[in-house]
């Protein structure tokens, strides 16, 4: 393939770049960069969406005639470049990369006039009710039950992980609708209503002082057999189209570009006994290291991208991508938690004291060490370390 860049997106590029400067409230873009990759919050994540909607581009890889922009694949790089870049917080994923295609792909006319437009504009957050205790990698044995009963199905059971689930407005939830048949087979993809009788959310506290993880039980919960995407029995299906969809952008690029840049920052300005630590040979050769890892994968990411039929599909191309992407993304946090040592530490001193009182410490330092701790998590969650490496095994040597 050929690496030169293309002059004409240049002007593209400019004009998302202007475009966001000009949109990107300065409250949001601070939180950003104190919080830059750890957790976004929901609220600032819908109030981003509405905001781009304004401009036609809250889900600009979405098919056009659903509010899509009909940007090409290197168009749609650029601009979450862009917004990485600026500090914009995320998008609602799961509406933009998770539920929303599964529903235009699968759902009925009447599902994607209803759905699709609420959340293209940032209505309400969605909430992926997937994983169950004990039931995670192994999704296809969850137990989660939903009977039907006349227009209605009546959901129990329990999930867990459930990334915002305390202000979600709705989640798309995967149950057993037919418990005789072979698991796979007997899965639905349903369509819940937080805030209907019988759903429990509880917040989980975090290893790195947030909550942002929930359970939610289901205690005889009514849905109205209208919430059903597409048939039942496919959610299997549909929930492997959709899994398939979040391991391709999960390459975490933009990020790791971002942040090894901020490593080198912080290498350049914090010192030891007078002499800055990017002049340490072991916290320069880490940190050159992982410079060149983040080149090389942000080549790969642009080599997909630049096959001729780039689709969200399988394949052993995108689970090497989230591994190195997400390796690489914890291995960044932990250089920059190592070279500021217990300055890392600065959110919780704080927290734990006066935050008004002088900042001792740089404002770089501000969630370091928080936002390693949830970077942990960047080899489970989407698909763990070890079950991609089991899809690559299997689809790059068939083993
Ligand atoms: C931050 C975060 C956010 C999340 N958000 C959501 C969400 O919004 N909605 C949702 O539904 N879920 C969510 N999850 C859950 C996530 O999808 C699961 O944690 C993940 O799929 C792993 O499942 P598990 O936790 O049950 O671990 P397990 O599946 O029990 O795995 C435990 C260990 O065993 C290994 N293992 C399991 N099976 C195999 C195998 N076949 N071969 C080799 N090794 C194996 C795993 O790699 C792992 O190391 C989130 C998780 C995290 C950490």
């Amino acid at each position: 393939m050929d690496f030169i860049p293309d002059p004409s997106l240049d002007a593209f590029r400019h004009e998302i770049r202007e475009a966001i400067n000009a949109d990107l409230p300065t409250d949001l873009k601070e939180k950003q960069i104190a919080y830059a990759g750890s957790q976004n919050e929901p609220e600032d994540s819908l109030t981003w969406m509405r905001i781009l909607d304004k401009r036609g581009w809250a889900v600009p890889h979405w098919p056009v005639e659903h509010g899509g922009t009909g940007w090409s694949p290197m168009q749609l790089y650029i601009f979450n470049e862009e917004c990485t870049n600026a500090f914009a917080p995320d998008i609602c994923w799961g509406s933009s990369h998770m539920c929303g295609p599964v529903i235009y792909t699968f759902g009925s006319d009447a599902q994607k006039e209803r759905f699709l437009p609420e959340m293209r504009r940032g209505d309400y957050y969605l909430a992926q009710g997937f994983s169950e205790p004990g039931n995670g990698s192994d999704l296809a044995r969850l137990r989660t039950s939903a009977r039907r009963e006349g227009d209605r199905y009546i959901v129990n059971g329990q999930k867990i992980w459930t990334s915002s689930g305390y202000f979600a407005e709705w989640g798309f939830f995967l149950v057993r609708t037919d418990p005789t048949v072979k698991p796979q087979a007997g899965i639905s993809f349903l369509m819940i209503k937080m805030d209907t009788p019988g759903i429990t959310v509880r917040r989980i506290p975090q290893l790195n002082g947030e909550s942002d993880l929930c359970e939610v039980f289901l205690d005889n919960v009514e849905v109205p057999a209208g919430n059903l995407i597409g048939e039942e029995g496919k959610g299997w299906s549909y929930a492997k189209f959709l899994l398939d969809h979040e391991r391709t952008t999960s390459s975490f690029i933009f990020f790791n570009k971002r942040e090894v840049a901020r490593a080198r920052a912080i290498a350049e300005a914090e010192t030891q006994d007078g002499v800055p630590l990017i002049r340490n040979p072991v916290f320069r050769d880490r940190l050159t290291r992982l410079e060149a890892e983040a080149t090389a994968l942000e080549w790969s990411v642009l080599r997909e991208l630049s096959k001729e039929e780039f689709k969200y599909h399988p394949t052993a191309a995108a689970s090497t991508l989230k591994v190195a992407g997400s390796r690489l993304q914890q291995a960044i946090c932990e250089l920059e938690m190592d070279l500021l040592g217990a300055r890392s530490l600065r959110k919780f001193a704080y927290d734990a004291h006066d935050r008004d009182a002088a900042p001792l410490w740089p404002d770089y330092s501000e969630t370091v060490t928080p936002r390693a701790l949830v970077m942990r998590a960047s080899t489970i969650y989407g698909g763990t370390l070890q079950i991609q490496k089991g899809i690559i095994s299997k689809l790059a040597f068939d083993l």
